[in-house]
């Protein structure tokens, strides 16, 4: 099962509920350490796609696709596929319908905090239109998608490519569990692997660590979390300001 490994859960809707903060892995396992309760806390708790370029999305845009343009993309997820297949949707479709299939990285932004990019494909249309048909786990209205002709799918997952926009111990040891997820998720013959993996013995245990070092790490940037107001990107995922998207929301 290829995946674009997105590892935040959904947003929920127009109101903020608890949510798993280890989100959805290849594993399915979720772990939401109690000592955060983050119902009705006005804040964005999970990235979003962004409403502008800013100099740190800037600068991961170069280091990943120099020149690089990003642009909206709209997602109209296949149903009844499983999440995430985006190399195995997309070529699909294009064996149909035609078109081709674009390789490249959606950008994602918790704004102040950190960046990211995860690798990713769309459909281009025949008509010339991009669509990004991959179900996800999360949902967003759109995706700001960068064009990398120089990636390529060669059947193992990307790891995501996470940058912390600030200097701080929290957030960067944060996003270090996810990398350390992912090599523990891929390794040895596990590269090749899709789908459920079961972990026995050490590594189950080093699983488990990591999901508590992400917990903890996770209660020194809490307070780093940008707070809702009209000018943060829509958390619905349009890349459009919350007061021109879902105004009220904030
Ligand atoms: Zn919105």
């Amino acid at each position: 099962m290829p995946q674009c490994t997105s590892l935040w859960s959904g947003f929920q809707g127009s109101h903020w509920s608890k949510r798993e903060l280890c989100l959805s892995t290849q594993l399915g396992a979720c772990c939401a350490p109690d000592s955060v309760d983050v119902a009705f806390m006005a804040v964005l708790e999970k990235p979003v796609t962004p409403a502008e370029v800013s100099s740190s999305l800037r600068a991961l845009i170069e280091e990943l696709v120099p020149g690089g343009q990003p642009a909206y993309v709209d997602v109209a997820p296949l149903e009844n596929a499983s999440a995430n297949d985006c190399f195995v949707h997309v070529p699909e479709r294009v064996e149909v319908e035609g078109g081709s299939q674009i390789l490249g990285w959606s950008l994602w932004e918790l704004p102040g905090v950190f960046v990211e990019a995860e690798a990713h494909s769309v459909w281009l249309r025949p008509d010339g239109e991009y669509l990004d048909i991959a179900p996800k786990n999360s949902e967003t209205a759109r995706v700001f998608f960068l064009p990398d002709p120089s990636l390529r799918y060669q059947g193992r997952q990307f790891n995501n490519v996470r940058r912390a926009v600030v200097q701080n111990q929290f957030v960067q040891a944060y996003l270090d569990t996810f990398t350390d997820e992912f090599d523990l998720l891929n390794h040895g013959d596990r590269v090749g692997q899709f789908g459920e993996i079961s972990l026995r013995g050490e590594e189950a245990a080093e699983y488990h660590a990591i999901q508590a070092r992400r917990a903890n790490a996770f209660l020194g940037v809490w307070p780093r979390l940008p707070e809702l107001g009209p000018y943060l990107p829509c958390p619905c995922g349009s890349g459009k300001r919350m007061k021109w998207c879902h105004k009220g929301w904030e």
